[in-house]
């Protein structure tokens, strides 16, 4: 409904863009604050809460980066062949005691450490080794080549990782190789979540006529999962304002986020709206896009913590392309995580698609190499926003921008990879 002249629009009531939306987002919500302590072993996933110092030099000392022969690089001669008697062998992990003199070398295996004063090492494959004497051609190498240097991985009392980091595989490896067992991270964000509406029936209940299965509580709570976060199941809530707000009550008692799908569209909307009002504020209400236009945010009134509603559209695919959009990284935030921004791709679409400006539109797709080089996507299908299995068939979304019109057959269109996130 048009608002009367003179009469401000609220702030809620608006028509924002997708990119209003994710900003709108952003600058509301205040991470969580509590730190606890896990060992490595469990750290996967989890938000980093402080800085990682690095309590030692990695490498902890000069080594080699081939296996060849060490010498002091001041022997190289330029004018003709370098040859270098070589009087032993130093092997990873095991330091080298004796004494080198000029003209002499040592064998070496990658990984070993450089004995004191020397600082070159000739690959195998680039001198020729004759018994006892190794020549080295001029021009081969320069001094200093082929030493790794101490600290020159992580040096010692620097950062190694960041607080805000969601660790990966290969960052619980950094932090082992630091000699570090345990890590503080972030608690875990809880999230809360529940269906609405009376149509809905639970995984075992018949499949009375007109009724549907819920099967976005699966996919949420499953994508929530899938960020390391712990999930509280509300189950079903009919479209009744008294078992909404009870249900409501009880997700903010016990959770940072509350994540609902359902009655947010026009038929439902007059009394979720007051409710959401009664027990917060909302940011804002629809969202220029498709699918998902109906779609809400904003914080909840209590005493204590901050509480944060996403009230998603209950159609599934706008209810995973909203929850993409706007709650993933909504959520990550909340936990404590600076993420990056996940990469915009720009990929040839294998058709033309109609594009009205004015709103995000998004494309379930396939994002693949395509046979000139390059990549593609191809639309996976039927793009009814209620058709899950085109959802489940894509890899990517193709992304049609605010402003954008009608796209050509071939032409560069933005992708959202979400292959496994959603
Ligand atoms: P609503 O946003 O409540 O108007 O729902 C829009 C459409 O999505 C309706 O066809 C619903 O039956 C369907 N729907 C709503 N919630 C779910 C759910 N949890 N699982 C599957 N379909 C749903
Ligand atoms: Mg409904």
């Amino acid at each position: 409904m048009t608002p009367a002249i003179g009469v401000p629009t609220p702030p809620g009531d608006r028509l924002v863009s997708v990119d209003e939306a994710r900003a709108a987002i952003a600058a509301a919500l205040r991470p969580v604050t509590e730190h606890e302590r896990v060992p490595l072993r469990s750290a996967l996933g989890r938000v980093l809460g402080e800085d990682v110092l690095s309590p030692i030099d990695v490498p902890a000392h000069d080594n080699s980066a081939m296996d060849g022969f060490a010498f002091a690089g001041g022997a190289l001669r330029s004018g003709g062949a370098t040859t270098l008697r070589v009087v032993g062998t130093l092997y990873a992990g095991a330091p080298f005691a004796g004494r080198i003199g000029a003209g002499e070398c040592l064998r070496i295996m990658t990984g070993a450490v450089m004995p004191e004063g020397l600082d070159t090492v000739v690959p195998l494959e680039s001198c020729r080794a004759e018994g006892e004497r190794v020549h080295i051609e001029p021009g081969t190498l320069a001094v200093g080549e082929n030493r790794r240097r101490r600290g020159e991985d992580l040096a010692r009392g620097l950062p190694a990782l960041h607080a805000g980091r969601v660790l990966r595989p290969v960052d619980l490896g950094l932090v082992a190789s630091l000699g570090i067992a345990e890590v503080s991270v972030m608690r875990r964000l809880r999230v809360a979540l529940f269906s609405t509406g009376d149509e809905l029936r639970t995984l075992g209940q018949p499949l009375e006529p007109g009724c549907v299965y819920d099967s976005n509580r699966f996919s949420l709570m499953a994508a929530v999962q899938r960020l390391g976060m712990e999930v509280i199941d509300l189950g079903l809530v009919r479209d009744d304002p008294g078992a909404l707000q009870a249900t409501l009550e009880a997700a903010m008692a016990q959770a940072d986020v509350v994540l609902t799908s359902g009655g947010v569209s026009a038929g439902d909307a007059d009394y979720t709206r007051g409710l959401l009002e009664r027990l917060g504020e909302v940011t804002f209400w629809k969202v220029a896009m498709r699918p998902g236009r109906p779609f809400a945010f904003g914080p909840l009134r209590t005493p204590a913590q901050p509480r944060w509603l996403f009230a998603l559209p209950g159609n599934p695919v706008a209810a995973l392309v909203t929850f993409y959009a706007f709650v993933r990284e909504g959520l990550l935030q909340l936990a404590g995580a600076t993420p990056d921004p996940l990469p915009v791709l720009q990929a040839r679409c294998t058709q033309a698609m109609r594009k009205r400006p004015g709103r995000t539109e998004f494309q379930r797709a396939r994002l693949a190499p395509g046979a000139g080089g390059g990549w593609e996507v191809q639309l996976t299908g039927a793009q009814g926003s209620g058709i899950l299995s085109s959802m489940s068939q894509a890899n990517a979304l193709v992304v049609l921008r605010h402003d954008q019109g009608a796209v050509a057959a071939g032409e560069a269109v933005d992708v959202w990879l979400f292959d496994g996130l959603v």
